[in-house]
C-alpha cells in the first residue's frame, strides 16, 4: 500500500493539469499553481480549461474530495509539498531552440519560496543540460537569499502522454523515466509513482542527460515514422500505387508493425514540430548535422501544403470566390489543441487564394478562432452538415470518429457531387467512385 503524498504541480496546461488530476485520483493531495489567474479562477469554479476525454469528471470528483486545489499563490503552493513538478511550456524560439524562460522562472520561484528541502521534477520537455541549469538557478537564488543550507534534488521526469488519450496514458504509463543521480531519493520517487506502478515495474532510473535525450528521441522517432510514410505517399502517388495497401503490407512485418504509420497532411501539435526543431538545434550546438531530423522536418513542411496543391490542381488555380467545407481543425482527434495544426496552413492558403471557409470541429473551433481572430471569410459551423451547405469542395484535416462512416450519407445527399480532399485517408476511394465523387486522398492518386 502507498500512503498519500502532497504534491505541487506548477503549470496547469495539458501536461500539468492531467498529471495533477491523475495523482489526485490515486489519493495524493495535489496543489496546482499557475500564473494565469483566469485559468485558476475557472478551475476553482469546476470548469475544465482544456478538452481531454474523461478529464471533466475527474476534476469535479477530486476537487469535491479535496484531493485537488488550484492557486496562483506560489508561497502556498511551494510550502504545501516536498514534491514539486514543473510542467510549464517550452515553446520554440525563432532559431528552433527551446525557450526555457518559463522553466527557469519557476526554478527561481521555487528557491524564493522554499523553506525546507524539496524534490523538483522537471516534466516539461527540455534539452539536454536544462536540469543542470534548473539546479544552478535554484542554488544561486538560494545563495542570494542566504538559504543555501536548504537541500534539493532536480529530477528529469519527462512526460510521454498523448493528447486525446492523456488521462489514460497518465493513469497507465508505458514507462516512468527518472533521470537522477541522487540515489538517496530513489525510494521517495518510487513512492510518489507507486500507484501507477503496480502491474509491473515501469520506473526506469538513469542519468539526467539520458533522461532528457530519451524524451526527444521518442518524439523524433515518432515524427520520423510519420514523415517516412508521407514521403512514401508522395512516391506512391507518382507511381500509381495506393499507400494504404502499402501501409498494410509493410505493417505486417512485426519489425515494422502497424502502429503510427499513417500518412496524412503533416504532423502538428505542441510537441513534434518543436521537439524535432529543438533536437536539430541542440545537435548543431555540439557540431553535429542531424540529417535524418532535418529531412523529417522538411518533409513535414512539404506535406502540410500537399492538400492545397491537390485543390489548386483540381480547380486549375482558380479558387477565388469558392467556398470550402473544412472538417477537423484540431491537430489530431479528441483534443481541442490547435498548436501547429495542419488545418491552419490550409485555411491560410484558401483565404490567400480568395476563398471562403466553412469550418467544423467538435472541440477546437474556439481555439481556432482565438488564433485566427474574427475573419468574415471563415464561418465556424455547429454541425458538419452545415459546413457542406453551399460548399464547392470538402477538405478533411482531422480524423475525428464522427467523420468516418456516417458522412458519405451527408455527401450523397448534396444536390451535386463535390470533390473531397481527404487529408487523413478516412474515406474509401471505391465508394467515392461509386458515388461519382472526385476523391483525392494522400498517396492514392485521384479517384473519379
Ligand atoms: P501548456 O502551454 O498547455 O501549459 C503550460 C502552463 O504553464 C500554462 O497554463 C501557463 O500559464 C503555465 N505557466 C507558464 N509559466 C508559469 C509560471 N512561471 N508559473 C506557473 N505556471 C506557469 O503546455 P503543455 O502542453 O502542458 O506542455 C508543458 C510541457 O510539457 C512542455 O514542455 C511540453 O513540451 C511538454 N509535453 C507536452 C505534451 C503534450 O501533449 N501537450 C506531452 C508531453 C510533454
Amino acid at each position: 500500500m502507498s500512503s498519500s503524498i502532497s504534491v505541487t504541480v506548477i503549470g496547469t496546461g495539458y501536461v500539468g493539469l492531467v498529471q495533477a488530476i491523475c495523482f489526485a485520483e490515486m489519493g495524493h493531495r495535489v496543489c496546482c499553481l499557475d500564473i494565469d489567474e483566469q485559468k485558476i479562477a475557472r478551475l476553482n469554479r469546476g470548469e475544465v480549461t482544456i478538452y481531454e476525454p474523461g478529464l471533466e469528471e475527474l476534476i469535479r470528483k477530486n476537487t469535491a474530495a479535496r484531493h485537488l486545489s488550484f492557486t496562483t499563490d506560489a508561497s502556498e503552493a511551494i510550502d504545501s509539498s516536498r514534491h514539486i513538478l514543473i510542467a510549464v511550456g517550452t515553446p520554440s524560439e525563432e532559431d528552433g531552440s527551446a525557450d526555457l524562460q518559463h522553466v527557469l522562472k519557476v526554478a527561481q520561484t521555487i528557491a524564493e519560496h522554499m523553506s525546507e528541502s524539496k524534490l523538483v521534477y522537471v516534466k516539461s520537455t527540455v534539452p539536454v543540460g536544462t536540469n543542470a541549469k534548473v539546479s544552478n538557478t535554484i542554488h544561486q537564488r538560494l545563495v542570494e537569499l542566504d538559504k543555501q543550507h536548504l537541500e534539493f534534488s532536480v529530477i528529469s521526469n519527462p512526460e510521454f502522454l498523448k493528447e486525446g488519450a492523456a488521462v489514460q496514458d497518465c493513469m497507465r504509463p508505458d514507462r516512468i523515466i527518472i533521470g537522477c543521480e541522487d540515489t538517496a531519493v530513489f525510494d521517495e520517487i518510487r513512492h510518489l509513482y507507486m500507484p501507477f506502478n503496480r502491474n509491473h515495474d515501469k520506473v526506469m532510473f538513469m542519468d539526467c542527460v539520458s533522461a532528457e535525450l530519451t524524451k526527444y528521441a521518442a518524439n523524433c522517432m515518432l515524427a520520423t515514422k510519420i514523415s517516412f510514410m508521407n514521403e512514401m505517399s508522395q512516391i506512391a502517388e507518382r507511381v500509381g500505387a495506393d499507400i494504404e495497401q502499402v501501409r498494410l503490407g509493410i505493417g505486417a512485418d512485426p519489425r515494422i508493425g502497424y502502429h503510427f504509420i499513417y500518412p496524412g497532411c503533416g504532423y502538428g501539435g505542441s510537441c513534434f514540430p518543436k521537439d524535432v526543431k529543438a533536437l536539430i538545434h541542440s545537435s548543431r550546438e555540439v557540431d553535429f548535422e542531424p540529417q535524418v531530423l532535418a529531412s523529417v522536418e522538411a518533409v513535414n513542411q512539404l506535406q502540410k501544403t500537399h492538400l492545397l496543391e491537390s485543390v489548386d490542381s483540381h480547380f486549375k488555380g482558380d479558387i477565388k470566390g469558392r467556398t470550402f467545407a473544412l472538417w477537423g481543425l484540431a491537430f489530431k482527434p479528441n483534443t481541442d489543441d490547435m498548436r501547429e495544426a495542419p488545418s491552419l496552413q490550409i485555411i491560410k492558403g484558401l483565404l490567400d487564394g480568395g476563398a471562403r471557409v466553412l469550418a467544423y470541429d467538435p472541440k477546437a473551433a474556439d481555439n481556432c478562432r482565438a488564433i485566427l481572430g474574427e475573419n468574415s471569410a471563415i464561418t465556424y459551423c455547429d454541425h458538419k452538415e452545415d459546413a457542406l451547405d453551399g460548399a464547392d469542395a470538402l477538405i478533411v484535416c482531422t480524423e475525428w470518429n464522427e467523420f468516418k462512416a456516417a458522412d458519405m450519407n451527408s455527401l450523397s445527399q448534396l444536390k451535386q457531387a463535390i470533390p473531397v480532399f481527404d487529408g487523413r485517408n478516412i474515406f474509401d476511394p471505391d465508394y467515392m467512385r461509386y458515388q461519382g465523387i472526385a476523391y483525392y486522398g494522400i498517396g492514392r492518386g485521384l479517384s473519379v
